[in-house]
């Protein structure tokens, strides 16, 4: 008898609990940091049940649970992300779907929409002083328009989007699989109507466009900054599975936003804003690279565990 069918027939009839512990013992033999975690979740997905239910604790698991876990967690244990395996990872306060080919969305990139939507509120403000003594129909923002590049799952957008609902956004991609989600995970957040997804190489992807884009209000972007010798360093889970595509930045990891910088004199608005996630220890080469497109650099932003991750500039009038 193989491993596996072992593996099921064991599994089969427990309780949640004990197939839990026996799981998380194994994704730690794996080196999995969060395993117990992970190991509740992936029961969750299987037994399509709440984690707070089963943390609750007693809850039974049937053949065909047990047997979806036990495929779930030998995926896990081979370092495969949990997004991938459960087909979803939570950004912003918000569900997005994901799957192979697309990069997870991280906690740190909501570093990148709070200076978003900082910089939103502040032109609403701005707008706000503007108008004396009228009163204005109009969504919570003023009409503003956004560019994302490299949006991926479209975490940034589509998190921009539903909490600046009167914002136009434009996502691009070189990954047509990344759009794909991006697409979906609009449609399921309400926010297709307000996002226009295109295809191509950075800003070449708006070029050939009718009408023409004009220059836009706020470009966001979390690129691809992984330098040469910070690759051997990554866990399993980026190097053997997440796309290349979306972290490997060239030899510095700073090529991206060298191409981003170029494209500033076009694509930025007078008085527009970017606002960069960057590696650890990259703000300063970033912010020269800012200054040298002719913007005005701002206060950088902290991620939770202190890094400097958002760097913020302005184009001067
Ligand atoms: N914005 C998403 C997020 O924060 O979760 C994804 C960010 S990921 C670090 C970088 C993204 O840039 C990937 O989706 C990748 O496909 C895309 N990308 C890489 N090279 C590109 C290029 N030359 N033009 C457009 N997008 C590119």
């Amino acid at each position: 008898m193989n491993a596996d069918v072992t593996a099921k027939r064991h599994t089969a009839g427990r309780h949640a609990a004990t197939a839990i512990a026996a799981a998380s013992a194994r994704l730690t033999r794996a080196g999995v940091e969060s395993a117990r975690l992970d190991a509740e979740l992936l029961m969750a997905a299987a037994a399509g049940v709440s984690r707070a239910t089963l943390i609750a604790g007693g809850a039974e698991i049937d053949t065909g649970a047990a047997e979806r876990f036990e495929r779930m967690v030998a995926r896990r244990e081979a370092r495969e992300p949990l997004a991938y395996i459960v087909g979803h990872r939570e950004f912003f306060s918000l569900e997005f779907a994901i799957r192979p080919g697309v990069l997870v969305p991280r906690p740190e990139t909501e570093t990148v929409v709070e200076a978003a939507l900082d910089f939103l509120r502040e032109r609403e403000r701005l707008a706000d002083l503007s108008v004396v003594g009228a009163v204005r129909e109009r969504p919570s923002y003023p009409t503003a328009t956004v560019l994302d590049i490299g949006t991926g799952s479209g975490a940034i957008a589509i998190a921009i989007s539903a909490n600046a609902p009167g914002v136009r956004i434009v996502g691009l991609d070189i990954s047509k699989v990344s759009l794909e989600v991006a697409a979906d995970n609009a449609r399921r957040h309400r926010c297709a109507d307000r996002i226009a997804f295109l295809h191509g190489d950075c800003f070449a992807a708006l070029e050939g466009s009718a009408p023409p884009f004009d220059p836009f209000d706020l470009i966001v972007s979390n690129p691809p900054y992984i330098g040469e010798a910070e690759l051997a360093t990554l866990a399993p889970e980026v190097r053997d599975f997440e796309p290349k595509v979306a972290f490997e930045g060239g030899r510095d990891g700073l090529n991206f936003y060298r191409g981003i910088a170029a494209g500033l004199p076009r694509w930025l608005a007078p008085d527009g804003e970017v606002i960069l996630e960057v590696g650890a220890g990259q703000a300063e080469a970033v912010e020269e690279m800012m200054r040298a497109a002719g913007c005005a650099v701002g206060a950088r932003r902290r991620d939770l565990a202190g890094i400097d991750r958002v760097v913020r500039s302005r184009r001067a009038l």
